[in-house]
């Protein structure tokens, strides 16, 4: 693990989701795709998307878990993406230098120019959370929608994350983690938040507040194929979710 240098102006802008009400309805994934595709050069690609087995990038997926508590089961949605790590490997084993992540505010991002489609990063990211575009050649990533937040040429209103203005149910929050007074900061604080899977060493700046704990068990049962297989992500992922039911 190598530490990227601290970013001088302690911003650490990233999402807060709340794993309590979030329903699973994937609307925040569909926008996503939406806004990342339409009117973009180059758009996320999809393959055989309206045959019987299609596969596509998505910067954002949903994972369900069923919690089986004997006579009950349980459901329990999971949102995933880039969680915008300050110890992220993703970006010192890159070779060009087209990962990098911003100074100002600790977005992680990727200079489609420079990358050569080697898939170095999607293997040092233990959260599967890169996405190879097989037609483009070059890796995508979440971008916390860096063309919305300083949009100017938006309404403020909608200068937040497409997931988050999306979210019918209040799941998703955006804000200055690296400030503890703001709000998502008193948030995690209030809840509980934590990060995923802190045994890594990554430091993701992203923050999920935990469902209601219950003596149960996780069982994975899905989530949108991926052009690529993120190695053993999904795996840890349900290991992790495990421990986060039965703590
Ligand atoms: S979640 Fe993965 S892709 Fe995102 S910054 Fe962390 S290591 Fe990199
Ligand atoms: S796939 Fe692109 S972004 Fe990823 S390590 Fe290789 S050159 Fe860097
Ligand atoms: S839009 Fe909100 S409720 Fe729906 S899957 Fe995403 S985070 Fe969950």
């Amino acid at each position: 693990m190598t530490s990227l240098p601290a970013f001088p102006s302690g911003r650490r802008l990233g999402l807060v989701i709340d794993l309590d009400i979030c329903v699973g309805c994937h609307a925040c994934a569909v926008h996503c795709k939406e806004w990342n595709t339409g009117g973009h050069p180059a758009p996320l690609t999809d393959r055989d998307a309206y045959g019987p087995d299609p596969v596509g990038v998505w910067l954002n997926r949903i994972h369900t878990f069923e919690a089986d508590e004997g006579e009950d089961v349980r459901t329990i949605h999971f949102p995933k993406s880039c969680l915008h790590c300050e110890n992220a490997d993703c970006v010192t084993v890159c070779p060009t230098g087209a990962s990098y992540k911003r100074e100002q505010d600790g977005i992680v991002l990727v200079n489609e120019d420079w990358c050569i489609g080697c898939k170095l990063c999607s293997w040092a990211c233990p959260y599967g959370a890169r996405e190879f575009d097989e037609t483009e050649g070059v890796m995508k990533k979440c971008t916390l929608c860096i063309d919305r937040i300083y949009n100017e040429n938006m309404q403020e209103v909608d200068r937040l994350p497409s997931c988050v203005v999306t979210c019918p149910a209040g799941a998703r929050h955006f804000g200055d983690l690296g400030d503890p007074r703001s709000a998502v900061s008193q948030l995690v604080a209030a809840r509980g938040g934590f990060d995923l899977m802190p045994e890594l060493g990554y430091k993701p700046t992203n923050k999920y507040l935990p469902p209601r704990p219950r003596k149960t068990r996780a069982r994975d049962i899905g989530a949108p194929r991926r052009l690529v297989p993120a190695g053993n992500a999904e795996r840890l992922l349900a290991k992790w979710m495990d421990r986060i039911f039965t703590r």
